[in-house]
């Protein structure tokens, strides 16, 4: 539901419709009707995908010098998990391909 209503362009001050969309823009000089929640949007997406590719390691700059100690270890140690993942999938790899060389 949205309601179309008349609202006054915080940058050119001109009245403009506005439809409540956070990206709504002016009419006469294109600017965002509501920069400040449009912003907090934007902010809140990126953020939400910082989370999402530091997953729950992420290190806030809230955190203590021990959480950050911990946390920084937890990704070494998931780090590592992972190479050790793909240096086993290499290891498995080799030995089905030597193993059909051998037996081929
Ligand atoms: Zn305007």
């Amino acid at each position: 539901m949205s309601q179309v209503r008349e609202i006054k362009c915080p940058h050119c001050g001109e009245w403009t419709l506005w439809n409540g969309d956070v990206d709504d823009r002016c009419l006469y000089c294109g600017g965002f009707l509501e920069p400040k929640r449009f912003s907090r949007e934007v902010e809140r997406q990126i953020n939400k995908e910082l989370l999402k590719e530091n997953d729950y390691f992420f290190i806030k700059p809230g955190d203590g010098d021990l959480t950050r100690w911990f946390k920084s270890i937890l990704n070494q140690v998931r780090w590592l998990a992972y190479y050790v993942q793909i240096a086993f999938f290499i290891f498995v790899t080799l030995l089905l391909v030597l193993l059909s060389l051998i037996t081929g």
